[in-house]
Parts: C-alpha cells; sequence; structure tokens
C-alpha cells in the first residue's frame, strides 16, 4: 500500500483535488499545490 507525502513539509494530509481538471495534489497541512508529490511504500 502507497500514501502520497507532501514535497514541502512531508504531511500526510495531502489529496488530489478532484475539482481541478489538471489533477494537482493539495496539502491540508501547508498549502501545497501541485502535481509533484512524494510516493511512499508502507
Ligand atoms: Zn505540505
Amino acid at each position: 500500500m502507497n500514501h502520497l507525502l507532501c514535497p514541502v513539509c512531508r504531511s500526510e494530509n495531502i489529496t488530489l483535488d478532484m475539482g481541478c481538471q489538471s489533477g494537482k495534489y493539495v496539502c491540508g497541512n501547508c498549502g501545497y499545490v501541485g502535481v509533484l508529490v512524494i510516493e511512499e511504500e508502507v
């Protein structure tokens, strides 16, 4: 199982912004928005 980490603050509180057609990720911790996230295997 993989989980996603914010590349800025390494928070797991990151979600795919479904409202955005470009499919960007949004960090709920630091406010980062972008296509780049860290994918980490558990
Ligand atoms: Zn963050």
